[in-house]
């Protein structure tokens, strides 16, 4: 079985619903069809479920109207039937209704908003499900809250789901096509939650890895991985291959294209992931696995929302045991490091998650003086940096040579280079680093 996910733009107009359809059924291998919500519908719904935390229950009901005009409008434009068109309208309405009586609640709370998010995946998939059916397209749908679940970390239960899943499939009338939902699962208490933003594409990798698929096909509107953000540099150009390492440096160091966690499941069932172009079906994209090719720098990418905490101690000084401490501090408010580089006074690190920096940041003044710098940026360079390889350095340094770097992280792993900059200077670090890293390497 293949893995196929749509994310939203490829889903985002009637037109491009139809063309989902073609391209899933250009052969007759049995899929499983991961849909994201219809482009703008998450954002919405975000947006909804704010305004009620805010308690601005009119202002909330104003953009759920809009947003069912939309959906009817789509649905006139995606079926040909009158018997598509009424079965189409009959899912809006019905889940339109369920959407209206969420933002009845008085106290709308996280539970509820989490119910809220949901219905953007659950509108896609029950809408094209019922244009495959009109077309004559033996398909099923596969509710994700039947079997796509998180642990209290928000780690996926990928043995269960797998067991669900597979029982599922089995013990059901056999078609050629599965649809489900990406982004929606339940968490340990059973409730409605979700696989963060842009979780369809985490989705689609834990199905992989929960039925074993023979590859999963992560289908979006760009032609594969890029060798650097195309939103902020001109000229990127698709990766052919990637390994799964780098893979998931890139999509957690910012390359928006992949959710963070995405690559994860599918690496550790060693399952390949292949990038495609909904808008260029025929473009090879980028196929993601175990083959590593030659090249030394592949790709950039860049995480923004990132602070930097430094620890000056002369105790640290031939100190065992230092560092073990410090860590204890992160460990304890669940905060993740993701740089580090220490010299014999001083340890730096950086996190992404800012929520205890107050409790964290006291606790450090027990070993020291600790500064703090917001709205910083990781640089992520990724790529076979073997240490046999020469020049990677100079070409990385003299690309910076006018904007501060804070920190640098090398060798730390042979596919990632990292350095730390002001948010302020990531645009012109992407624009000068693709100018000088790449243009001696031919793809
Ligand atoms: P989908 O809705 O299909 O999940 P996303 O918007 O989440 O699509 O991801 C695709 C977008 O990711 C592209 O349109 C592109 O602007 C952005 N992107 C950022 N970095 C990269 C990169 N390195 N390679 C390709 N796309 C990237
Ligand atoms: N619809 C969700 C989002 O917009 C999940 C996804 O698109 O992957 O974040
Ligand atoms: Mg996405």
């Amino acid at each position: 079985m293949i893995v196929y996910k749509f994310g939203g733009t490829s889903v985002g107009m009637p037109e491009r619903m139809h063309k989902v359809s073609e391209l899933i059924t250009a052969d007759d291998k049995t899929k499983i069809v991961v849909l994201s919500a219809i482009s703008g519908t998450t954002n919405t719904l975000v947006e909804i479920g704010e305004l009620l935390l805010d308690r601005k229950q009119e202002e909330a009901k104003f953009k759920v109207k809009n947003l069912k005009k939309h959906y009817d409008e789509f649905t006139a434009g995606l079926y040909s039937t009158a018997e598509g068109k009424r079965r189409g309208s009959e899912v809006v309405d019905i889940y339109f209704k369920e959407i209206n009586t969420l933002t009845d609640i008085p106290d709308f709370n996280q539970g509820n908003n989490k119910t809220l998010l949901a219905y953007g995946e659950i509108l896609s998939t029950n809408l094209f499900h019922h244009y495959l059916t009109e077309a004559g397209l033996k398909n099923m749908l596969l509710p994700a809250l039947n079997y796509m679940s998180i642990d209290e970390n928000g780690e996926p239960e990928i043995e269960k789901i797998s067991t669900k899943l597979k029982n599922i499939i089995e013990t059901s009338e056999k078609v050629p096509l599965y649809i489900t939902q990406g982004y929606i699962c339940r968490n340990h208490e059973g409730k409605t939650d979700n696989l963060q933003r842009g979780g369809s594409d985490y989705t689609a990798s834990i199905v992989g890895a929960a039925i074993n698929a023979d590859e999963v096909q992560i289908w979006t509107d760009i032609d594969g991985m890029h060798n650097n953000d195309p939103r902020i540099v001109k000229n990127t150009f698709p990766i052919s291959e990637l390994t799964f390492d780098e893979a998931a440096e890139l999509a957690y160091f910012g390359a928006k294209i992949l959710h963070p966690s995405s690559i994860l499941p599918a690496q550790k069932y060693g399952i390949p992931v292949r990038l495609k172009s909904t808008m260029d079906h025929a473009a090879p994209g980028t196929v993601i696995s175990n083959v590593s090719g030659d090249i030394d720098i592949k790709a950039i990418a860049a995480k923004d929302g990132i602070t930097a905490i430094k620890i000056k101690s002369t105790r640290m000084l031939l100190a065992h045991g230092f560092l073990r401490r410090l860590f204890e501090v992160f460990e304890k408010y669940k905060t993740s490091i993701d740089m580090i580089t220490t010299s014999e006074v001083a340890v730096s690190v950086t996190i992404d998650q800012p929520r205890y920096l107050d409790q964290i940041v006291e606790e450090l003044e027990h070993f020291g003086i600790v500064e703090v710098d917001k709205n910083q940026t990781i640089i992520c360079l990724v790529g076979s940096m073997v240490a046999a390889k020469k020049g990677v350095l100079v070409r990385i340094f003299d690309a910076m040579a006018d904007i501060p770097v804070r920190m640098v992280s090398y060798g730390g792993s042979k596919n990632n280079i990292s350095l730390l900059v002001d948010t302020q200077y990531k645009e012109k670090a992407l624009i000068s680093l693709n100018d000088s890293v790449f243009e001696k390497q031919v793809v």
